[in-house]
């Protein structure tokens, strides 16, 4: 409702995303608060309604998802779910009138994006997609060096994002009809963004590289991939994203200087710094209050979406362009 101060966010998938910074970060949001939760183990029902306060009229299950149409309560779904199920529960969403935010990667092919897209825009509601870093001052501010380019204009990004990734064998993640790919789904979607708000374009053409290590651990998922994009006016965008080595780098070469945000990707505090010995530096905030907190004044205010759903959609067409290269491959030396 329109009236209200605090719009009530009902979290899909009480995972460690959804405990270990959605709910913490609601607790702190201005314009938003933790309502409601759908989840499918029922001993998370109780632990969450004691936890945070959630009476039992807002605790949903995957079944009975649909009669959250009624609830008043709920203004929004976030969709917090391995990645092959954000499409289903989005659009589920939208059917019931909630506004929706879908986690990254968006779905795991551009035809869900547009599924997820059409779905909101025929119920009327507002939709972003989990890129919490859009709401964060340090990407916020390599997009004004970019933009008002004291340091002349970007020539060259560099972005790295991946994790050394191990333990269960059986884990969604490396499933890939529950993921829908490894190391480019869960980290390099990171550094496509940063490529694209560090160069403030969108790329022309990739071209892309695989590697694996531990084929028998990553049966089924990409464990390293490299990409190269081509930007308008000769810029050029690299990427690395991998689950066998700790990457989370930015960084921009200007013509006349850089940028650095090392670490980049993780959840903070970030920092950062100039070729000319300034660090960039901003009070440390949750990024999910700060990403939630903007969406909710999105559908209170009518203010910017960061992260609407045809960004979600832009990269997802970047990530099958990376999948296409590999597929067509480059050439043996050895
Ligand atoms: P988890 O495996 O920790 O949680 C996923 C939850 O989904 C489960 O706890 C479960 O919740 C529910 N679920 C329903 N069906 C399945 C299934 N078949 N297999 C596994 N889980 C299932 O994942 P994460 O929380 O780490 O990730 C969830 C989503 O959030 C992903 O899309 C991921 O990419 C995204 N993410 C985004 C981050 C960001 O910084 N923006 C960071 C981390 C993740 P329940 O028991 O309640 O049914």
């Amino acid at each position: 409702g329109k009236d209200k101060k605090k719009l009530g966010i009902a979290l899909v998938g009480l995972g460690s995303y959804s405990g270990g910074q959605l709910a913490p970060g609601l607790q702190d949001a201005e314009n938003c608060y933790l309502a409601g939760i759908v989840t499918g183990t029922p001993a998370k029902e109780k632990e969450w309604m004691e936890k945070y306060n959630i009476p039992k009229k807002n605790v949903y299950n995957y079944e009975n998802f649909e009669s959250i149409a009624k609830n008043k309560d709920i203004d929004i779904v976030y969709v917090v779910l391995p990645n092959s199920m954000h499409a289903e529960f989005c659009i589920r969403a939208a059917k019931a009138g909630k506004h929706v935010i879908c986690e990254k990667p968006m779905a795991v092919s551009v035809e869900e994006c547009d599924a997820i897209i059409n779905a909101c825009n025929e119920a009327g509601v507002k939709l972003s997609v989990g890129y919490r870093m859009q709401s964060d001052p340090y990407t916020k501010e390599i997009k004004r060096l970019v933009k008002e380019k004291p340091y002349g204009s970007v020539r060259y990004v560099s972005s790295d994002a991946g994790y050394i990734s191990g333990g269960n064998p059986d884990q969604w993640r490396l499933n890939h009809a529950l993921s829908g790919g490894g190391a480019l789904m869960n980290m390099g979607v990171y550094s496509i963004q940063s490529n694209i708000y560090g160069t403030g374009q969108n790329p022309i053409s990739v071209s892309a590289q695989e590697f694996s290590s531990r084929p028998e651990y990553f049966k089924d998922t990409d464990e390293t991939i490299t990409a190269q994009m081509e930007f308008p006016n000769g810029v050029v965008g690299n990427l690395y994203t991998s689950h066998n080595a700790n990457a989370n780098r930015l960084f921009v070469s200007f013509e006349k200087g850089w940028a650095e945000l090392n670490p980049c990707h993780n959840y903070g505090p970030l920092a950062g710094r100039t070729s000319d010995g300034k660090e960039i530096k901003f009070p440390h905030q949750s990024m999910q209050k700060l990403q939630m907190d903007d969406f909710a004044k999105h559908i209170m205010l009518g203010t910017t979406n960061y992260a609407p759903g045809e960004m979600g959609k832009r990269d997802m067409i970047i990530v099958e362009a990376i999948y296409k290269s590999i597929k067509e491959g480059g050439s043996k030396v050895a």
